[in-house]
């Protein structure tokens, strides 16, 4: 009866727990909320698992593995914050986040989704020219409009590497009708090591580069990661060895976390 049900945490824990409720003496009442209680938990733990597999994170990058100490620009306090999701996510707020190649950004933004996923907010995380690709072959099948549709289920899709959309994927303008769609009514996160000002070979033309710019910035919060390669300066720290200046000097100061 309880696999017709589809209770299955019920059905591995009953026995267990009715034997445990004759011994003490637990009321009726008792056992049936336990018994449900359970049920209810795991179901969400399955749920959050299933959203994990989907949101295709990228693995190990999370908010405690972040150093904050090495981009200043961004406050610890500020991205916890954003990690809970609930107001901007309601509202359909974007994250913008710039900076040169090696500065953190596809780091943050998975380990904000991550974050998400465990607050039980639905996250994609995906390459912006491998989207902007399947997107295209949803166009020339006419199935772009459901393409999009089916990506409405993703509180936040995350774009990774906007600026390095190709001229020939900018031609058919299928990133500036994701960023229409999701206007106003769903997040995005997006990261560039190019400032909007070099946007011209991601779309079209320059009014279509207007507009998506317009409507992204709207409402939106943007971090501006402008700190040296993570890498190179871990690969410096490493030949300086012990002894030397604490490697950020210059940032801690203006960091309140
Ligand atoms: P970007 O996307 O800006 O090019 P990445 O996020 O790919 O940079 O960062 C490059 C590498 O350095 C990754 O392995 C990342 O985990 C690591 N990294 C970058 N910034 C930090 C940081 N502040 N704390 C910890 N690791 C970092
Ligand atoms: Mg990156």
């Amino acid at each position: 009866m309880l696999n017709e049900l589809r209770l299955p945490a019920i059905k591995t824990m009953w026995p267990q727990f009715s034997q445990r409720a004759d011994k003490e003496g637990w009321p009726a009442a008792r056992l049936l909320t336990t018994l449900a209680e359970h049920e209810l938990a795991e179901r969400h733990r399955r749920r959050i698992e299933r959203h994990l597999a989907e949101a295709r994170l990228l693995p190990g990058k999370t908010i405690d593995t972040f150093e904050f100490e090495a981009v200043p620009m961004v406050s610890k306090a500020h991205v916890m914050a954003l990690a809970e999701g609930n107001e901007w996510l309601e509202n359909a707020n974007n994250l913008l986040l710039f900076g040169p190649p090696g500065g953190g950004k596809s780091h943050l933004a998975s380990a904000i989704g991550l974050a998400l996923v465990e607050n039980g907010w639905r996250v994609l995380f995906a390459r912006t020219t491998d989207l902007v690709q399947k997107l295209q072959i949803a166009r020339r099948e006419l199935t772009l409009q459901a393409a999009l549709n089916r990506l409405d289920r993703f509180h936040l899709l995350i774009l990774d590497d906007l600026a390095y959309v190709t001229k020939d994927q900018a031609e058919t303008s299928v990133l500036f009708e994701l960023i229409g769609a999701r206007y106003e009514r769903r997040s995005m996160l997006i990261t560039a090591n190019q400032p909007f000002g070099e946007w011209e070979k991601v779309f079209p033309d320059p009014a279509m580069t207007l507009a998506a710019v317009d409507r992204l910035v709207h409402h939106a919060t943007i971090f501006e990661m402008n700190v040296e390669s993570y890498r190179r300066r871990q690969a410096i720290d490493k030949k300086q060895g012990p002894g030397r200046p604490p490697k950020y000097a210059t940032a801690a100061k203006t960091n309140p976390d």
